[in-house]
C-alpha cells in the first residue's frame, strides 16, 4: 500500500513533535528532557500513555487535563501536527535516506528554537552551539554542502547579522537581535552553506516585516510588541530545504 509509508512517517514525526514540546518547555528551565515523564502542569498528575497520543488525545480530551480540567496549551497539538507534516514533506523530497534523517533533525531543532524564542524571547545556546559542528558535519557528509561553503556559512552567518540587526531595529524600533540569533544563523550556514543565508535572511526579513506590520495595524501603531526573529529565520531555513535550489537558479539567472 503506497499510503502506508507516508502515514508511518507522519505518525513518527508527530510522536517526535510530542517530544519537541517537552524540549520547548524544559530546555529554558535547564530541566532534564527525559525525566520525569509528561505531567499536567497544574495538578502534576502524570499523563497516561492512552492520553499521550499526538494530536488525537488533545482532540478527544478537548484540550483539557483529564484529571483537573485545566486547559492544555494548543501549542502541543500544533507542534505535533507541524512536525508530522514537515517529516512527510521531507520524506517526499528525499525519500528514505540520510538526507531525510539529517534534514529532519535540523528541522526539529529549528522547531524547538522557534517555539522557545516565541515563548521566552531567547535562543538557547545549548541547542545552537553543539548544533554548529554537528550540522557542519551532517551538511558536508550527507547534504552535499561543500566544506568551504559550510565554513563560510558559519563565518558569514555570524558576520552578516550585524546588518540584519540594524535593519531590524530600524523597522521595529526595538533591539530585536541577540547573541542567540548570531549562533542560530551560523548553525544554518554550517548546514546549508553560506549561499543559503541570502535566501534565509531575505525570507525572514520579508515575513517578519509582513507580520510586524500586520500586528501594528491590528494593535495600534504605537503599541510595543516583541516579535522575536528566531522563528522567522527558522521559517527561512526550513523553506530553503524545499525551494532553495530554485531560488539560487533564479538568482544566478539559470
Ligand atoms: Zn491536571
Amino acid at each position: 500500500m503506497w499510503i502506508f509509508m507516508p502515514l508511518f512517517i507522519f505518525v513518527v514525526g508527530a510522536a517526535i513533535g510530542s517530544f519537541l514540546n517537552v524540549c520547548v518547555f524544559r530546555i529554558p528551565e535547564g530541566a532534564s528532557i527525559v525525566f520525569p515523564a509528561s505531567r499536567c502542569p497544574a495538578c502534576k498528575k502524570p499523563i497516561s500513555y492512552g492520553d499521550n497520543i499526538p494530536i488525537i488525545s488533545y482532540l478527544i480530551l478537548r484540550g483539557a487535563c483529564r484529571h483537573c480540567g485545566v486547559k492544555i496549551s494548543p501549542q502541543y497539538p500544533a507542534v505535533e501536527a507541524l512536525t508530522g507534516l514537515l517529516a512527510l514533506l521531507l520524506f517526499f523530497k528525499y525519500g528514505l535516506s540520510f538526507q531525510l534523517l539529517f534534514s529532519f533533525i535540523f528541522t526539529a531543532a529549528l522547531i524547538v528554537v522557534a517555539f522557545i524564542d516565541l515563548r521566552r524571547q531567547i535562543i538557547p545556546h545549548v541547542i545552537t552551539l553543539p548544533g554548529i559542528p554537528l550540522f557542519f558535519m551532517a551538511g558536508v557528509f550527507f547534504m552535499g554542502t561543500g566544506a568551504l561553503d559550510a565554513f563560510l556559512g558559519v563565518m558569514i552567518g555570524a558576520g552578516c547579522l550585524y546588518f540584519v540587526a540594524v535593519y531590524y531595529e530600524w523597522l521595529t524600533d526595538r533591539e530585536g537581535m541577540g547573541g542567540g540569533d548570531v549562533n542560530l544563523l551560523a548553525m544554518m550556514g554550517a548546514f546549508l552553506g553560506w549561499q543559503s543565508l541570502i535566501y534565509i535572511v531575505l525570507a525572514a526579513s520579508l515575513s517578519g516585516a509582513v507580520i510586524g506590520i500586520t500586528v501594528m495595524a491590528w494593535k495600534g501603531k504605537d503599541s510595543k510588541f516583541a516579535i522575536p526573529f528566531g522563528p522567522f529565520l527558522s521559517i527561512g531555513a526550513v523553506s530553503y530545504l524545499f525551494v532553495g535550489e530554485y531560488f539560487m537558479r533564479f538568482l544566478l539567472g539559470r
